[in-house]
């Protein structure tokens, strides 16, 4: 047995425990706070070995925290000890030359934006500057410059990971080979990343974008309108159709649109658009940074993400998520800030990638529709995850496994639920589990089941 004083002896970092000034457990999502017995912050990956080893020791359970968005209490632990890199490890360093990006596994994208584009250069990230690198990155990794440069996976070159025995490895296609298969879309069953290595790309400095918010009576306009400019999509566009209610609670449906060009370009792919007659029109060039901070949440609501595919531009389909969202809110009036998206990028880089090149399972050209979930009725928080199941029924004809980071609902169902979301790839998934966590150590996501 390593005692806390121990370990804290030794530790770089902080290690807290309730009543402790540093001491936090609170996360994007109220939903997902969790009372950990400590909360470990460390400074370098040798903390993190350390903070391992002393959970092992003192059968603590281990959860791994980077952005906090986890809406499952992935990164959450119930009494146990949460290792939590994002107060101290979140440091970025651009190597402009070779055009690579440090990134400690604790940051956010935002900063990755901005230490990067400081040179011209971007890293494929998320659309939300406030999420984390780390969580985001090991379930896949979707973001607007998706349709030139792939999955955020695809643009990882090497890691460094903790594994469960405390030793500090680095993976990437020459070392522990293996393991960078399985930490690009495995989640974060291996353990934590503590050093992200991110391609980088020569990026323009300012983008165009589109929001168009329109009464959802509009939909089957805009779906004919969203289907003529699907038939030539180019890699350098996409758009988000979102799901809302507008200020004074009607439905509504919010198209955004991205362009990685000038104005005027972008005016050419989405002025179709605006002709349809928005209620709101926010059309602009703005700094690449800052189009992943249009997109704005409160933190700290009951939140659960469900997540399903579109396996194809369905217009009947997409007219069930209008309704299912109404429904919804007619039924539990306290849900009425749940937003459902749908996320049409290009997929022709994403899918050039063998769906067995990396453990990410989802490359198959599917759309995702992601659902956030919120509530206010604190009595729904037990039906949270069977109210957003019926939900999501009434949209797909059959239940499909979704994006895994848009799945939180999902976490925790059990071996099969694993085994479908990583589908082809799970029986490799779980060769490498036994090599690099034989005890399953890492089971706060969708926990592989070790062979
Ligand atoms: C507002 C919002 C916007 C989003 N936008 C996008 C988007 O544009 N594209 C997209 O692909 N997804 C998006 N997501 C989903 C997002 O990818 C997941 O919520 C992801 O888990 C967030 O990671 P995190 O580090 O912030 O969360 P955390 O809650 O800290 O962690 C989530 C999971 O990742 C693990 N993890 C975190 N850091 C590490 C690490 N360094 N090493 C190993 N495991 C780690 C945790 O253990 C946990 O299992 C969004 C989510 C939200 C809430």
């Amino acid at each position: 047995m390593i005692s806390v004083d121990e370990l804290r002896s030794s530790f770089k970092g902080q290690v807290t425990t309730d009543g402790d000034t540093d001491y936090d457990i609170s996360r994007w999502a109220k939903s997902a706070v969790r009372k950990a017995k400590y909360v470990a912050y460390p400074v370098d990956a040798e903390d993190v070995s350390k903070a391992i080893l002393f959970a092992r020791a003192n059968n603590l359970e281990l959860a791994i925290c980077g952005g906090r968005h986890s809406t499952a209490g992935a990164s959450s632990s119930e009494g146990g000890l949460v290792i939590d890199l994002g107060k101290k490890m979140n440091n970025v360093r651009i190597d402009a030359e070779k055009q690579l990006a440090y990134v400690q596994g604790g940051a956010r994208w935002g900063a990755v934006d901005e230490a990067s584009m400081k040179h011209g250069l971007v890293a494929l990230g998320g659309v939300v500057s406030d999420t984390g690198v780390g969580g985001l990155t090991v379930g896949g990794g979707y973001g607007w410059l998706t349709g030139e440069h792939g999955l955020v996976v695809d643009n990882l070159v090497s890691a460094t990971v903790v594994i469960a025995s405390g030793e500090i490895l680095i993976a990437s296609e020459t070392e522990n080979a293996d393991l960078f298969w399985g930490i690009r879309g495995g989640g974060s069953n291996f353990g934590p990343v503590t050093e992200f290595v991110f391609k980088l790309h020569k990026q323009r400095s300012d983008v165009y974008f589109t929001e168009l918010v329109f009464a959802s009576a509009k939909l089957p306009q805009i779906l004919d309108e969203v289907e003529g400019w699907l038939k030539d999509q180019c890699p350098k566009e996409a758009t988000h159709l979102a799901f809302a209610g507008g200020p004074d609670g009607s439905p509504c449906v919010v198209l955004f649109g991205f362009y990685n060009g000038s104005f005027e370009e972008g005016e050419a792919r989405f002025g179709r658009f605006a002709a349809l007659g928005p209620l709101l029109n926010k059309t602009r060039s703005l700094p690449y940074p800052e189009i992943n901070n249009v997109l704005e949440f409160s933190i700290g609501e009951n939140r659960l993400f469900r997540g399903a595919f579109l396996p194809k531009f369905d217009k009947k389909v997409i007219s069930r998520i209008d309704a299912a969202r109404q429904k919804l809110v007619a039924e539990y009036p306290s849900t009425a800030k749940s937003t459902l998206v749908l996320e049409l990028y290009h997929f022709g880089k994403v899918s050039s990638v063998p769906i067995d090149a990396t453990a990410y399972p989802g490359r198959h050209g599917n759309s995702n529709i992601g659902m956030v979930f919120e509530w206010s009725d604190e009595s729904l928080s037990s039906q949270a995850r069977q109210i957003s199941k019926s939900v999501m029924g009434d949209i797909t004809d059959e239940e499909t496994s979704g994006y895994g980071n848009f799945c939180d609902a999902d976490v925790g169902r059990g071996k099969d639920r694993v085994m479908e979301q990583f589908g082809s790839n799970y029986t490799r998934l779980a060769i490498i589990k036994r090599k690099y966590d034989p005890e399953n150590v890492f089971h706060r996501w969708f926990a592989i089941t070790p062979a």
